[in-house]
C-alpha cells in the first residue's frame, strides 16, 4: 500500500495546487464567462475545480483557495447540515465559511504569527507598505492581507481599530 503524505511547505507562498493534486481533484483552467471566477463540482469520489483562464495571479489563486475550501467543507461537514444550509433562504453562510477557509489556506494564522509574533493591542503594527510586502510574500492581494491581519487582531496604522472578519 502506498502511503500518501500531504505535501506541506512550511514557508509562504503555499502552493495549493500540491494539495489539490494530493486530494485527487481535477484542476482545469477554462474559458468561463467574465463574471465567473471559478467553480467546484463533485460527483461521488470525482471532484473538479474550474478556474477562469482569463484570471491570473492573486485572483486565480484566491479562486483556487475558495474552491478548494468548498471541497474540504463539503467532505468534512455533516451532510444534513450542509444540505440544510444550501436549501436555506440563501447560501451566504456556506460561502462565508469557504472565504474563511480560503484565507486560512493562503495565509495560515500559524505562519503569520511565526513571522510577526502575536498582536499587541493598541500598538500600530502595520502600515500599508508593510501589508504590501506581506501580501507579496503570501501571494495574495493587499486587501486580503489587510483583512486577514485585522481579523487576527493586528492593529493597522491609520485604522480606528476593531476586529474585522474574513
Ligand atoms: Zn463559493
Amino acid at each position: 500500500m502506498r502511503i500518501r503524505v500531504l505535501p506541506r511547505r512550511v514557508d509562504p507562498p503555499f502552493d495549493l495546487r500540491e494539495i489539490v493534486d494530493w486530494l485527487g481533484i481535477e484542476l482545469v483552467y477554462s474559458r468561463l464567462p467574465p463574471s465567473v471566477r471559478g467553480f467546484y463540482l463533485r460527483s461521488g469520489t470525482i471532484a473538479a475545480i474550474l478556474i477562469n483562464s482569463s484570471d491570473s495571479g492573486v485572483v486565480a489563486r484566491w479562486t483556487l483557495a475558495h474552491e478548494l475550501a468548498h471541497h474540504l467543507n463539503d467532505l468534512t461537514s455533516d451532510a444534513a447540515a450542509a444540505a440544510a444550509m444550501l436549501t436555506d433562504t440563501h447560501d451566504d453562510r456556506w460561502e462565508t465559511a469557504c472565504e474563511h477557509l480560503a484565507a486560512e489556506l493562503l495565509m495560515p494564522e500559524a505562519a503569520i504569527r511565526r513571522l510577526i509574533g502575536a498582536p499587541k493591542p493598541g500598538i500600530p503594527a502595520f502600515r500599508n507598505i508593510e501589508i504590501r510586502d506581506f501580501a507579496y510574500l503570501f501571494e495574495v492581494s493587499s486587501s486580503a492581507m489587510r483583512h486577514r491581519l485585522q481579523a487576527m487582531g493586528y492593529h493597522i496604522a491609520g485604522d480606528a481599530g476593531g476586529k474585522r472578519r474574513l
